[in-house]
Order: structure tokens, then sequence, then C-alpha cells
């Protein structure tokens, strides 16, 4: 994944480019890299379906703005552009080409979109809940989680026989898991597809069943799956990790593992977007004669030198010290700030010798509101 091309490199546009100039840009491509055009052309096909994927993410304004914020990492775990076969790219010229589309032979009767396959079965998806701490959303982690799913048996290794046999060829669709059939439609024969009802479209039937496993060719059993989480996800995003669901049975598709975000509480540091938020209350004396003093970040303390007389509502904006999130490039750069809210403790309580330097302060000039510019150009017009 970290060699990946830029999309917006791949298709040769600005990262600003408007919707229309990355359809335009696609299409180029797309005409260029042609496997009609290209035949037998593996360089071509693969520029083909890089076009295709940086497509199929920058058209979509939530995909584009994962990918912007979050590289090819984002997008990948997201679930968004997995790997692409020619066929699925087909199904994306129609709103790309419209009624015009210059490849008709490949649609028409063409044989790119086999006929003759036969069902591969998918397992189910995996749900989880990771918690993740702000200190892990702000740099990206890498997560061991243990998963209780479905693996190929390990009796019959997937196969669902006992004798390890792959079974015989099913005597309903005479092994091409599906059945055809003909009839009169308003627009003269019609032929429809229907999955085979004996073997479910798998083309075989096992008789020798594993005992193990029933036939199916899975068993539950625990897995240790290691996922990468990318620096900046959100509460409630989701990451999908391919493949890593339950398996098909015999031999099938995994299914993917879909993993759910949650954040953790952080004790001190409250996070707005990209941003952290720390609010710091000043003692009196600090407040007022200045000094320094530490808050707390995601890595380690940071000192803040207090100016003379700061006053409460003061905002200090730590550059670089928020959430991070990953560059096209899959490294994790700062994007956010860590902002620090200034509020002053005013005490309340206080002892007899407390109380009676405060009474003193009461009528020293600089404690009452407005007396700011003692001394100043106006106060000495009008003494
Ligand atoms: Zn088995
Ligand atoms: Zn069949």
């Amino acid at each position: 994944m970290a060699t990946k091309r830029d999309y917006y490199e791949i298709l040769g546009v600005a990262k600003t480019a408007t919707a229309d100039e990355i359809k335009k840009a696609y299409r180029q491509k797309a005409i260029q890299y042609h496997p009609d055009k290209n035949p037998g052309d593996k360089e071509a096909e693969e520029k083909f379906k890089e076009a295709a994927e940086a497509y199929e993410v920058l058209s979509d304004p939530q995909k584009r703005q994962k990918y912007d914020q979050f590289g090819h990492a984002g997008i990948n775990d997201m679930g968004g552009a997995g790997d692409f076969s020619v066929n699925d790219i087909f199904s994306m010229f129609g709103d790309i080409f419209g009624g015009n589309n210059p490849f008709e032979s490949f649609f028409g009767g063409g044989g790119t979109r086999s006929g003759a396959q036969r069902r591969v079965r998918r397992g189910t998806d995996l749900r989880i809940k990771v918690a993740l701490t702000l200190e892990e959303i702000a740099t990206g982690v890498e997560k061991k989680v243990k998963v209780k799913k479905y693996v190929p048996c390990s009796h019959c290794h997937g196969v669902g026989s006992a004798d390890g046999s792959k079974g015989d060829t099913c005597p309903t669709c005479k092994g091409a898991g599906f059945i055809v059939s003909s009839h009169r439609g308003i627009f003269g024969m019609m032929q429809t597809r229907q999955e085979c009802p004996t073997c479910h479209g798998e083309g075989t039937i096992i008789k020798n069943k594993c005992p193990y496993c029933a036939g199916e060719g899975i068993e539950k059993q625990d897995e240790v799956i290691t996922i990468q989480i990318p620096a900046g996800v959100m509460e409630g995003m989701q990451i999908t990790v391919q493949g890593k669901g339950n398996a098909a049975p015999h031999g099938g598709v995994n299914g993917d593992l879909l993993v759910l975000i949650e954040e953790k509480e952080h004790p001190q540091l409250i996070r707005d977007n990209n941003n952290l938020v720390f609010n710091l209350l000043l003692d009196l004396p600090t407040a007022v004669l200045g000094g320094s003093v530490t808050v707390p970040t995601l890595d380690g303390e940071a000192k803040i030198n207090i100016a003379q007389g700061t006053q409460p509502g003061k905002v200090f904006r730590l550059r670089g010290k928020g959430i991070k999130s990953l560059d096209a490039y899959g490294r994790a750069v700062p994007v956010g700030d860590l902002i620090v809210h200034v509020g002053v403790y005013i005490p309340e309580s206080l002892d007899k010798d407390e109380k009676k330097l405060f009474e003193t302060l009461k009528n020293s000039p600089h404690i009452v509101p407005g007396n700011k510019d003692k001394g100043s150009f106006f106060q000495n017009l009008f003494q």
C-alpha cells in the first residue's frame, strides 16, 4: 500500500481540481489505457486499473475528503477502493461516457463478462469495537485483537469431505453452479440464470462429508488479528480490514473485519476535531504577577510563560500539539493544535491573614477595574 501513487498524480490533476476536471482527466486516461486499445499490454492494464481506482475515490466527495485527510491508508481502511478487476471498472463507464460508450464491444457480446462463472461464496463480516486513548488516536496505533471466527476446518482443510476428495460434479447443473431456463417474454425469447438448487452454486456435491464440520469446511477458532489504525480517527468511524472476517465454506473468499472506533475520555484534554483543548486554571498571584506553568499534552508536559496581568479568557495556541493525520505518503503529520483556555481561580475560603491581605488590597488603586491607565495622558489632563 505504501508504494501506491498519489491519486491526483495518477489522473494528472491538481489537488484543487473540480469534479468536472477529475471526470475529464479520468476519461482521457481510461481511453488511453483501455485494454481494447492495448491488447495484452500488462502495463496499460495496470494503469487502467490505477486510474479507475483513483477516479472511484476522487469522484466521491466523502471518499475524496477522507483521502485528502488520511491518504491511502484512510481510504483502504475505510473500505474505499479495494482490488478492482477490469470487469468492475466497466460498470463505472455508464456514468462516465453516458450513452456514448466508446467500448461498446466490451458490453455487448464480448466475452469479458464471463458467463460460465461459478459463484464464489464469501464469508460473513465480523464486527468488533476498539476503544482508543487520545494518545493512540493522535499518532495512529497498531492494535492486536483476539476474535472468535470461522476458519477453514482443520480436519478437512476446508474441503468439507471426510476423505479429502473435492466432491462430485453436481448432477443438476453439471458443475456450472447455475441453471438456465428459457421462456418467451415481451422482447422475444428470454433466458434467465438461477443458482443451482442442488449445489447452491458450488458446482460440486460432497457425499462423504467431514464429520468434524458436517461438510461445511469451516470451524470456529480464536485468531489474533493486527489492525493498523491511522492517526486522526474519530469516535464512530469504521475501519475495514479486508479479508479478516469469517472464512467461507469450501474455500470461498473471507469476509471483512469491521472495526468500530471508540474514543476513551482523556483525564485532562478534550478533543475538538483535530484540536485538543485544555482548561488552565491559574492561581491569583500567577495571573497577577506572571510566571511559568506547565500544561499536559499528549506527549508529556509543555511550559507556558504567563505574562504579568494575564486575564481570564486568554487563549494560548500550541501549534502542532493536537491530533496528527497521515499525509499522502503515510507519514503522521500534525494537523491540530493544543488550545489552552485560561481561567483564574478565585479562592472560595480564606483564613484570617489572607482575608486581611485582600482587605488591604481593596483600597489599593490598581485593584479596581478601570484604573488600568492611571497616570496616563487623560488622567494627567484632568488632574
Ligand atoms: Zn471439516
Ligand atoms: Zn448444481
